[in-house]
């Protein structure tokens, strides 16, 4: 008896009481026009790392700092100061002026050395 009772109710009601059918649109997923269409941040758009990885060859890809071609991770705004600020500073035979300067006297020599052979 009971079990024919149970049988009309699910012949009445259909699948059972209290179950509702699915809803037509998924509210957890966004339309496909938003998911279609990403966003795009203006960071997104900032010059990227060069530093590649010795382990996988790939590409940093994090954003460099500005006015250097390397992230914070890769030595932007890195070394030591510049000129007497720096502590090893003894007499400045090292510095870059002074190292500019004795490379072009040393090509400037070479150059008229050519020369010389070149007249003779
Ligand atoms: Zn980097």
């Amino acid at each position: 008896m009971l079990v024919d009772a149970n049988d009309a109710i699910a012949q009445f009601v259909g699948r059972g009481v209290g179950v509702t059918k699915k809803a037509e649109a998924n509210l957890m997923k966004r339309d496909q026009e938003q998911q279609d269409k990403k966003r795009e941040y203006a960071f997104q758009m900032a010059p990227r790392c060069t530093a590649k990885s010795k382990r996988t060859g790939q590409r940093c890809k994090a954003p460099a700092v500005r006015g250097w071609n390397v992230c914070r991770f890769h030595g932007a705004r890195g070394g030591a100061p510049k000129g007497k600020a720096n502590g090893a500073w003894k007499h400045g035979h090292y510095s870059e002026a002074a190292r500019a300067e004795r490379f072009l006297v040393k090509r400037l020599l070479k150059d008229a050395s050519s020369l010389q052979k070149l007249l003779s």
